[in-house]
């Protein structure tokens, strides 16, 4: 089974790099589901996709809620009848120096980046467990793989989803579950991403990076159509994907 006639669950799909999954997975044949906080982003995704020939439904879903990320996982189920893939994707980046302590966002960051995808894997576990097979694939980001300045708590939840995704793997092969992970570290990718940021200065100096360096989020879309694209006994895990002018 290819991309075509899958069902995926897509969080964070109202903009950036879920909003372009989404819909090329949707031109592929795949049966998406999206999930965000913003209702008409999403009512407008579902339209293009379905005006373009594409299958599509959504519900309003905050990721920190479990009740509500579940919720998610079962219109899946009730609209196109299973699932077979989660695309853990919402995320914010409110980066800052620690020395500011920005401890709401800090907060933030903790329930929306990682326990927004623990919220996602619960969801889903039962169901992949049940049926011995599902796809769990998580954005973690560069800053999950290497350290920078300004992102020591986005960097930590993004490590924390990395080791997630590794250990469901690892035990899943071990249990015979058949449940594939795939972590994806992205890194300038253009999107409204940096709108989450508070702090001036990282601001400033991000915005700018950016605009140097940036590429579309079409980028990780293809990596994502990629990773599903994979028959059952493949496991393709980990994709770092750098825009070609950064360092
Ligand atoms: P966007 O800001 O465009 O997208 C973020 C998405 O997350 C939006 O759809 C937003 O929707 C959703 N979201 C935020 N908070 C919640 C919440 N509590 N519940 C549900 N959905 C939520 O940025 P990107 O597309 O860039 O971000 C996607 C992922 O990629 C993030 O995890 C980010 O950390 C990661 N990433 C991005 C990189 C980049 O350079 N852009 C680099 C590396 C990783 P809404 O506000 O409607 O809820």
């Amino acid at each position: 089974m290819t991309v075509k006639n899958k069902v995926i669950v897509i969080t964070g799909a109202s903009s950036g790099i879920g909003e372009a999954s989404a819909k090329l997975l949707a031109q592929n044949g795949a049966k998406v589901v999206l999930g965000a906080r913003r209702e008409n982003r999403l009512q407008a995704i579902v339209k293009d996709i379905e005006a373009a020939g594409g299958r599509a439904a959504y519900a309003v879903t905050d990721v920190t809620k479990p009740a509500e990320v579940k919720h998610l996982v079962q219109v899946a189920q009730d609209q196109f009848g299973g699932l077979d893939v989660i695309f853990n994707n919402a995320g914010i980046m409110p980066t800052s120096p620690i020395s500011a302590l920005h401890t709401d966002e800090w907060d933030q960051m903790i329930d929306i980046n990682i326990k927004g995808v623990l919220n996602g894997v619960a969801a889903v576990m039962p169901i992949f467990t049940a049926q011995k097979r599902g796809q769990i694939i998580t954005t973690s980001s560069v800053a999950g793989i290497k350290s920078f300045t300004g992102a020591g708590v986005y960097g930590a939840t993004k490590f924390a989803v990395r080791n997630l995704m590794e250990v469901i793997r690892m035990e899943s092969a071990q249990e015979g579950t058949n449940i594939r992970t795939v972590s994806l570290y992205p890194a300038a990718i253009n999107t409204e991403l940096l709108h989450t940021i508070t702090d001036k200065t990282s601001k400033e100096n991000m915005d700018a990076f950016y605009k140097q360096v940036g590429i579309a989020p079409s980028a990780v879309a293809n990596v994502v159509n990629f990773a599903v694209d994979q028959p059952e006994d493949v496991n393709v895990n980990e994709f770092t994907i750098y825009p070609t002018k950064q360092a």
